[in-house]
């Protein structure tokens, strides 16, 4: 136990003015922000996969069609596409 008590000390030390409780607290708000900010890329990406397509052109193989307004390159050839609306 005394091996224990000792790292947890040595531990505390390290961790500079926060305790090991603000850590978990701090890594649990962090988990929490990536946790929200997958969620909403998650719902952009359905969006993007669902609706909001515009029509666009690929000046390097001359391709043209919808695509998606989060893609920007051409399914083709992988260009940059210029949307022609
Ligand atoms: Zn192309």
């Amino acid at each position: 136990m005394d091996l224990i008590q000792d790292f947890l000390s040595k531990l505390d030390h390290y961790m500079g003015p926060f305790t090991i409780k603000q850590w978990g607290l701090g890594l649990l708000a962090i988990g929490f922000a990536l946790q929200i900010y997958t969620e909403i890329r998650r719902k952009l990406e359905a969006n993007a996969a669902t609706g909001s397509t515009s029509h666009a052109k690929c000046l390097g193989c001359g391709w043209r069609g919808k695509i998606s307004k989060f893609h920007r390159t051409c399914p083709k050839c992988g260009n940059i596409v210029t949307r022609t609306r």
